[in-house]
């Protein structure tokens, strides 16, 4: 994930809760892409922020480094050096191809190389650690296809060595802005953070976008178009059980609740959902010392497999000219 501060909402349904599950079944390698971030031109004297703050809100969710690997992305260069290796066997054609490329590259006049060579490197990140399953969203399943063919030319070319990793797609799907917009983000101020206080939570819900039609409080809404229903299947279900769920569709339809009352259910939801993710937070933001360490280990336990994978393919590619004078 991209370091841009606090985790919000969007990340937290569609990404971290199913990742801390993950750390059941799988071993995990959690990154904080900072060598990615550079690529959106950001700020960098608020990148070193963003990132810690992303790392309090991944142990704060409850991933684990006892169990993952958690690190930042450029204390373990063996990244950008693989993504240059990949270089070799990349057709121009195929990043160019890219869906978010088209999208990205429209906002400048001369577009930096970084945004046509992103997939490479995320190719590197996946590949580096020979990772069988990546979770993503819809949106990257593409460049998850390219990474199977970066291992696959690569393999073509100097023996088999990367596995073709396969997608781990999640059925949350998108998750709507409180403001009814396509995608909940952080950079729309749609969302509200995952270490947000109950007051702040409120503050959020209480302007979220329901069901358009329904405009006076006796007028029967319909939760199936509602975003703040969706957003109960998911939150309310968790901490209040299926029934309340069930009890709120219901009284929705039958105008027995009005939205203010439904979106309090729901901003107690998020309060309750969030209430154990702020006290870890309030325990890590007191010892950052504890998260340099969590970050420092998690960077040397990368390298340790990071190194292996570099030092083969180096070899594989002749990049090892002592092999000449034994
Ligand atoms: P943002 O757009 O807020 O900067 P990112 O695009 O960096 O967030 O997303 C990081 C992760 O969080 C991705 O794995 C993505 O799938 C997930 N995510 C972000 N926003 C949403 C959303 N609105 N719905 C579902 N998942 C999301």
């Amino acid at each position: 994930m991209q370091p841009s501060g606090e985790a919000h909402l969007g990340n937290y349904l569609g990404a971290l809760k199913r990742w801390v599950e993950m750390q059941e079944t799988y071993e995990c390698i959690w990154c904080i892409v900072d060598d990615h971030a550079i690529t959106s031109g950001g700020d960098p004297g608020a990148l070193p922020k963003h990132t810690f703050d992303l790392a309090v809100s991944f142990l704060s969710v409850g991933l684990d480094p006892s169990r993952s690997i958690i690190f930042v992305q450029s204390d373990v260069p063996e990244h950008t050096e693989l993504a240059w290796l990949f270089n070799a066997v990349t057709p121009v054609g195929e990043l160019e191809r890219m869906t978010q490329y088209k999208d990205k590259s429209k906002q400048f006049e001369s577009v930096p190389a970084g945004i046509l060579n992103y997939p490479i490197l995320q190719a590197a990140d996946i590949l580096l650690y020979r990772a069988e399953v990546v979770p993503v969203g819809e949106d990257q399943r593409q460049h998850l296809e390219l990474t199977r063919e970066i291992a696959r030319k690569w393999n073509a070319a100097y023996g088999d060595f990367f596995p073709e990793p396969d997608a781990a797609i999640g059925s949350v799907g998108r998750i709507l802005g409180l403001d009814g917009e396509a995608k909940m983000s952080k950079s729309l101020g749609n969302t509200v953070g995952i270490l947000a206080e109950p007051d702040e939570i409120w503050a959020a819900v209480r302007t979220a976008v329901t069901d358009p039609q329904r405009v006076r409080r006796d007028d029967p809404g319909r939760p199936e178009v509602c975003n703040v229903f969706t957003l109960h299947t998911h939150l309310t279900r968790s901490t209040q059980g299926e029934e309340k769920v069930e009890e709120i569709a219901y009284e929705c339809r039958t105008a027995g609740i009005g939205c203010v009352d439904c979106k309090r259910i729901l901003a107690d939801s998020i309060a309750t959902e969030f209430a154990p993710m702020r006290e870890r937070a309030a325990h890590f933001r007191s010892r950052p010392g504890e998260v340099r360490e969590i970050l420092e280990d998690g960077a040397a336990r990368a390298r340790a497999i990071a190194g292996e994978t570099i030092r083969e393919v180096r070899t594989r590619m002749g990049l090892d000219w002592r092999n000449a004078v034994g």
